[in-house]
């Protein structure tokens, strides 16, 4: 547990990847508004979602990604279009340093055409005072524990973060 009474819990990865890899794409899901895809929406716009990560590793971790279902994180998109996205992935980095401590946001993009595949990028930001060997990969691996943190603290912590991304 950190000093904000943040801890983290074991992860069942194996039950995760199931679901990943059966059933529909939880993105698009999301963006239909379907009840069981529901996540904690901190941005949206036309184009782009952004939303908390259902299995966080780091207080705060934001998933930002196209509404529509594209796959391929370069050849998808037109410059202007990455730019744009890229444009969301800053402001939201933005915001969760103006509510969260934070000592260095984490950007990146994975998924994989063999589930999870609609293009997220991630937005992670790492609390103060994680000792090195525990930070990075380390800090973004379910397989290390995801954060235990009640519904209502999600969404309090979604409120403010919309609420800063309005500003
Ligand atoms: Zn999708």
């Amino acid at each position: 547990m950190d000093d904000r009474g943040i801890a983290k819990v074991p992860f069942d990865v194996a039950t995760y990847v199931r679901n990943m890899q059966g059933g529909r794409c939880f993105i698009c899901a999301l963006v239909a508004g379907e009840p069981e895809a529901f996540h904690e929406v901190v941005y949206e716009d036309d184009d782009h979602i952004a939303f908390l990560n259902r299995y966080p590793t780091l207080e705060g971790y934001v998933l930002v990604c196209p509404k529509r279902h594209l796959e391929d994180v370069i050849r998808d998109f037109s410059e202007e279009a990455y730019l744009a996205l890229q444009a969301l992935v800053r402001q939201i980095g933005v915001g969760l340093q103006a509510v969260l401590p934070v000592e260095r946001i984490y950007v990146l993009s994975l998924g994989s055409l063999q589930g999870n595949a609609h293009v997220h990028w991630h937005v992670a930001p790492l609390p103060p005072d994680v000792p090195y060997a525990q930070q990075q990969y380390h800090a973004l691996m379910g397989e290390n524990g995801v954060i235990d943190q009640s519904p209502a603290a999600k969404a309090e912590l979604a409120r403010r973060l919309r609420e800063e991304l309005q500003n």
